[in-house]
């Protein structure tokens, strides 16, 4: 399996979390990418640099609008006096009635679902970059390769169609479906990360062309709170098209199984052409959100189990935070699915 992934993703460096309140270092350090590319390589794929894909694929699930804020919102803030390093937002509109603001500090607010997503001046280039990795990836599985594997970092699921969020900026695993859409009729994206895929369903929400399948932490009481809850379906001609399968916190490598072979019969009665796999690796037991208990030998039976579609599959990277066994889980996924063929 090829693996698609640019230096120039690793050049966006956040420093501001919030964590209850508390400032704390942001998890999505660039360190994350030397742990997934051993994982990667330990996996036996073989790692190349995606080309430059422009915004057309982008701009098909984000908006003009968004787009453009990403890319000079770091440049207009450092015009106002007094205003911090990185872009971070200090006000929220209640509800998307009003009017969109044309000030920076306005429309940080609008585009910025939480601080977990400040920007700097490389995240614009970093994201395009994992943006494309994706794009790769898709292209790769469309001219024939079983499946392909993209190491997205920035991650990408909590981005919606013009909300960044969540250490996420440009939605990659939804590029990556609408990118397989160009030959495939229909799409499925199975979200295995341990936060509910917010971004993805809302990109997808009254479609029915993706379905969109995500297992997650229950958000009761965990990130992201207002979405990921059993009775969000879709809407409209989505209707019946978005499947959120929460489990109790700490759930362990039985739950996880179990509930990904009910997400395997929706999605087989979906019967797509093509599959994405928002793969995140911050269900281990031992990653810092200590949210779910997945082992790494789990992570290889989920690959397996995955595989066991027999979809052509574009694997995007998401979350997966450091510790010590990040990069054993990935290559325990890659492994578990096949990583070796195709
Ligand atoms: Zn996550």
């Amino acid at each position: 399996m090829k693996a698609f992934y640019a230096e120039e993703q690793k050049h966006h460096d956040p420093k501001a979390f919030l964590s209850s309140g508390a400032p704390q270092p942001n998890p999505e350090k660039p360190e994350r990418v030397e742990r997934l590319l051993a994982g990667a390589r330990s996996a036996g794929l073989t790692i190349e640099r995606p080309r430059e894909h422009g915004l057309g694929p982008i701009a098909a699930v984000h908006t003009p609008e968004y787009l453009d804020f990403l890319e000079h919102i770091f440049a207009r803030w450092q015009r106002i006096e007094g205003a911090s390093a990185e872009v971070i937002p200090n006000i929220h509109p209640i509800a998307r009635g009003g009017s969109y603001p044309a000030s920076a500090v306005g429309q940080a607010g609008y585009h910025m679902a939480d601080t977990a997503c400040p920007i700097s001046a490389e995240t614009w280039n970093s994201a395009l970059w994992s943006a494309w990795s994706a794009v790769e990836a898709a292209e790769a599985v469309m001219a024939g390769a079983h499946s392909a594997y993209a190491l997205c970092r920035p991650p990408g699921h909590h981005a919606f169609a013009d909300v960044a969020g969540g250490f996420c900026f440009i939605n990659n695993s939804a590029v990556a479906a609408q990118v397989l859409r160009k030959n495939a009729a229909c799409v499925a994206i199975l979200d295995v990360d341990l936060h509910h895929g917010n971004g993805t369903q809302g990109i997808f929400y009254a479609r029915s062309d993706v379905l969109t399948v995500s297992l997650h932490a229950d958000p009761v009481r965990f990130y992201p709170f207002f979405w990921g809850h059993a009775d969000e379906r879709g809407e409209g001609a989505g209707l019946g098209y978005n499947l959120n399968l929460p489990l109790p916190r700490k759930s362990g490598d039985a739950a996880f199984l179990e509930a990904l072979g009910t997400a395997f019969r929706r999605i087989r009665a979906f019967a797509p052409e093509a599959l994405v796999v928002a793969l995140g690796l911050d269900a281990f037991e031992g990653d810092p959100f200590g949210g779910l208990s997945v082992t790494t030998p789990g992570f290889s039976r989920i690959g397996e189990a995955i595989a066991g579609l027999g979809l052509p599959t574009v694997i995007v990277q998401e979350g997966g935070y450091l510790c010590e066994a990040l990069g054993d889980n990935l290559t325990a996924f890659l492994t578990g699915f096949g990583g070796k063929k195709g």
